[in-house]
């Protein structure tokens, strides 16, 4: 694991928790937690939020941290999920040593827990279907109705519960619930299910099973079965607190793990729930869970975030109770703070406009310097190759120019970047669609590396490629895969899906890159001059090269800060 420095990281009010059982002893003189996902989809950016705090925790009060997955739910659960969070984790930067556990490996365990309970009267079978239970369960305003079967007796409870696991009832025809409070305001408490019956195989243990606990028994022991000192949930689990520490009681287990709630990441112009994303996933709406439009872990790392940059964001967000919607602006300031130091320089033309240089040597080939990254001037230098016809940027000609565009027009003169100043003397256009195909220039030798001796300013710049030596490329553009802010604002009978972007991707086959692109490897990340940081992606094969947009260079979120927004 990369070493975290700690001391950059910012106090919140679950330091002040921890440090306050530090002090009373209250538990013990460590610090243990966990991260717990459900292995049922793809790890998010809420997640790494998680993530970077549980890890984060740990380290800073040199604690351990464990990654357990309660994996109770078969019938939603894959090992696919199971390995790719692992992944992930890692990736992030962080270890969890010889740590890993499932909640599966505790299901004897916890099934001992629960005939336990039967005995000691705190837990009974119940015959009423899913739908009964949920009538009986009252609402907010009005208490909940005892279940008939909520007074069987111990040997009958114990008996049927030992049948259940046997495999004699069919799926949902009974649970074991515990006995709470069907009165209580908390609805949690009304009775819960503890147990169900489920016929599905499990990733871990197969068949062996037919009988599975509920994530409200298997979370709060499993937790106590690994000696969590600090449960760091999401705000929805405040409401099953006393849930779990009736559970941790009943069960008579030792360790009392301390719950801690903190408001769950929201991101602008995303959605975060797992369901969601599964649907665009399923849906087709996307390519994929590592589509770089997604918000999992793996499509920003297809995409070319790095780590650094998404920890760099998760400390930036703070930690706080109260729930708050992040701008996705920062999310993608932290990404170019991250590139701006490190990714190397590069020119690639997105939409190629032909440029002849009339008076430049036909033949010739010069190899220009430019830095590799300007900001780490020890990297050295790069060679670029410049000849008699070069490619511009489309957008960086206009025949008939407004007043504020700087850039090439008939009779002005530019910088072509790290090259020369060039003129543009005429036009030549299709005669059928009036289109322009290409542009004759003249070059002023005197200015090469793009200055002038004279002092002669010029006001625009544009970055080129030569075109007997650049590379063909695809470029794949991306915008927010949703139009709105909040995804989930949309008109009554629609749902999040009438919010996707239908430009979210932009897909720019006929690019021309810088020959030192052609070798780049997936994952290589780049500042493309003027255009934005770009990462090779995994489709570049053989000889075919594919960059995503990992995001273009203004920075919204900067400038909102500049402006005291
Ligand atoms: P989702 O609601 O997105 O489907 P989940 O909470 O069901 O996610 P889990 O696998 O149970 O997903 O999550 C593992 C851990 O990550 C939990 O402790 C959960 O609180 C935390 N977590 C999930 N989403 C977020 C989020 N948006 N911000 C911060 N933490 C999160
Ligand atoms: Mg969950």
């Amino acid at each position: 694991m990369e070493s975290l420095n700690t001391e950059l990281l910012s106090s919140h009010f679950i330091h002040d928790i921890i440090n306050e059982d530090l002090k009373t002893g209250k538990c013990g003189s460590k610090v243990h937690t966990r991260f717990p996902p459900e292995p049922n989809g793809y790890l998010h950016i809420g997640h790494a939020k998680s993530i970077c705090l549980n890890f984060g925790i740990a380290a800073q009060y040199g604690g351990l941290c464990n990654l357990r997955f309660d994996d109770t739910n078969p019938s939603k659960e894959d090992v696919e999920y199971v390995d790719s969070i692992q992944e992930d984790v890692k990736w992030l930067g962080f270890d969890w040593d010889d740590r890993l556990f499932y909640a599966s490996d505790y299901f004897e365990q916890l099934y001992a827990y629960a005939v336990q309970l039967i005995k000691d009267g705190k837990a009974y079978v119940c015959d009423l279907s899913a739908q009964e239970i949920r009538e009986y369960r009252g609402t907010l305003t009005e208490p909940g109705k005892e279940s008939p079967y909520r007074n069987r007796t111990v040997e009958e409870n114990l008996d049927l519960f030992e049948r259940m696991r046997a495999g004699e009832f069919p799926d949902g025809s009974r649970v074991l619930r515990a006995k709470i409070d069907m009165a209580s305001p908390n609805l949690n408490l009304r009775d819960p299910v503890l147990y169900r019956i489920q016929r599905a195989t499990h990733h871990r243990t197969g068949d062996k099973w037919c009988i599975y606990p509920m994530y409200d028994f298997a979370h709060p022991l499993s937790d106590a079965l690994e000696g969590i000192t600090h449960s760091i949930c999401t705000c929805e689990f405040e409401d099953h607190r006393p849930l779990y520490d009736w559970v941790i009681e009943a069960c008579k287990v030792e360790c009392r793990p301390r719950q801690i709630e903190f408001a769950r990441l929201n991101l602008s112009y995303t959605v975060m729930s797992k369901r969601k994303l599964r649907e665009l996933v399923e849906g087709g709406y996307v390519e994929g869970w590592d589509d770089p439009r997604m918000p999992t872990i793996s499509g920003l790392r297809r995409r070319g975030y790095t780590p650094e940059a998404i920890r760099d964001f998760c400390e930036r967000i703070g930690v706080a109770k109260a729930v708050s919607t992040v701008d996705i602006s920062l999310l993608e300031h932290c990404i170019r703070e991250d590139l701006n130091k490190r990714a190397p320089r590069a020119m690639a033309v997105l939409r190629p406009l032909k440029v002849i240089i009339d008076n430049y040597p036909e033949g010739q080939v010069e190899w220009l310097e430019a830095d590799i990254n300007p900001e780490q001037p020890e990297l050295g230098k790069r060679k670029i190759p410049f000849s008699r016809i070069v490619y511009i940027e489309q957008d960086d000609f206009m025949e008939n120019p407004p007043k504020n565009f700087y850039r090439l027009a008939p009779g002005r003169e530019i910088r072509l970047q790290h090259a020369y100043y060039v003129k543009c003397v005429d036009v030549v256009k299709d005669e059928k669609t009036g289109e322009i195909v290409e542009l004759h220039c003249t070059y002023d030798p005197e200015t090469r590396g793009g200055w002038s001796a004279d002092g002669r300013k010029v006001k625009g710049t544009s970055h080129w490629v030569s075109a007997s030596h650049a590379v063909r490329a695809e470029v794949r553009l991306y915008e927010h895969l949703f139009t709105r802010e909040n995804p989930d604002d949309v008109k009554e009978g629609e749902d999040f899906k009438a919010n996707l972007n239908p430009n979210s991707l932009q897909v720019l086959t006929s690019c021309l890159v810088e020959p030192s692109l052609a070798e780049a490897v997936p994952g290589d990340r780049f500042q493309f001059l003027r255009q934005g940081y770009f990462c090779a992606d995994p489709d570049s094969r053989d000889g075919k090269m594919v960059f995503n947009r990992i995001v273009p260079l203004r920075d919204s979120w900067a400038k909102a800060q500049k402006a005291g927004k």
